[in-house]
């Protein structure tokens, strides 16, 4: 079993402990991800306490260099959890990725909000049924996560609807910095729970009420850019897969195609893995594709939205 106390890091005592714990800060995990000036601030730890601190994590967990011998390794124990449409699992490579964090951006009723309720059922099958055999964690900043369409989902799988609801653990943001603090508290969160899908639906919905105008856009940027590595990095130390949600905003600029972009900017756009565009199709259909994925091609597919989840749709 993994040593995650902090007490037993070179020069933390029960009291320092107990002020990073306080402030969200409960593994080594955490620590080494997070740059120390918020450590320092949100601990009223000095700072030159916590730049120690940061080195004594790192080293525990030798975070600095590996070979790519051991990289590529690593990606061979990488998994991908079923969507529910053939479609869908296609376009992504079989599947929704752990090791990445994958974006869905779309429109309003598009359906981001239904795939991730049908990956946190699935999330739970076993691998040899697609699944990722662990339990799911849902950020919900919306207010739009419905136990009842769970349930729905679960029991037109044949699966039991009570035990599908137990295992997914649900927390409500009400703004960025408890969104922060809940994304801190994953580094012990989910490797104590098996947890193998993490939703925040929707990533960027906080950031945009409260950091409004011009003169807040850098510090809204910075902020969004901490908490999407924290997520990133999360994929890779636990062997997880992240589902974030992305609105689309106009874009003004734009004289030919579709006038939508994804919201967050550069940061959003590189934060990613990979990036689904939803948009809705004829006939109640929906349309995915791929955008900006370091591997995987930009085709296009159509699914639908069911009482299973998400299915396959046909082609017009
Ligand atoms: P987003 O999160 O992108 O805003 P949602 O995921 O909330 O959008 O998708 C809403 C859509 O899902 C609506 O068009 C609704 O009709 C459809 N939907 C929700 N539940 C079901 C269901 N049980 N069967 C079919 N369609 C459904
Ligand atoms: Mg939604």
């Amino acid at each position: 079993m993994e040593d995650n106390d902090l007490k037993n890091l070179p020069g933390v005592g029960p009291a320092t402990a107990n002020k990073l714990k306080n402030s969200g800060f409960t593994t080594p995990e955490a620590i080494s991800v997070t740059p120390p000036k918020e450590i320092s601030e949100k601990t009223g730890i000095g700072f030159n306490t916590v730049l120690n601190i940061v080195k004594a994590a790192r080293e525990k967990l030798g975070v600095d260099f590996i070979t790519a011998e051991d990289l590529w390794k690593k990606r061979q124990d990488m998994l991908r959890c079923s969507i529910g449409s053939n479609n869908l699992n296609e376009l992504m490579g079989g599947g929704i990725e752990t090791q990445a964090m994958t974006e869905l951006v779309g429109e309003y009723g598009v359906g981001k909000t239904q795939i991730c309720l049908s990956l946190c059922v699935r999330v739970q099958l076993q691998t040899e049924e697609g699944g990722l055999d662990g339990t799911a964690v849902y950020i919900d900043t919306e207010g739009t996560f419905i136990p009842e369409r769970v349930y729905q989902i679960a029991e037109s799988l044949g699966l039991d609807p009570h035990k599908t609801l137990g295992n997914i653990f649900l927390a409500r943001a009400y703004n960025t910095s408890h969104q922060e603090l809940l994304t801190d508290h994953l580094y012990k969160f989910c490797p104590e729970n098996n947890v193998k899908l993490v939703v925040v639906d929707s990533m960027i919905g906080h950031f945009r009420g409260e950091y409004v105008g011009r003169e807040n856009l850098s510090e809204r940027q910075q902020k969004l850019n901490s908490q999407l590595h924290k997520l990133l990095r999360l994929t890779e130390a636990y062997n997880l897969s992240v589902v974030i949600t992305n609105q689309v905003q106009a874009n003004p600029t734009a004289f030919f195609g579709d006038p939508n972009r994804p919201a967050g900017g550069n940061v959003m756009a590189h934060a990613s893995t990979h990036r689904v565009y939803l948009r809705k199709g004829g006939k109640g259909t929906r349309i995915a594709t791929v955008i900006d994925s370091p591997y995987l091609p930009e085709e296009k597919v159509r699914f639908k939205i069911t009482e299973k989840g998400v299915e396959d749709a046909e082609e017009d």
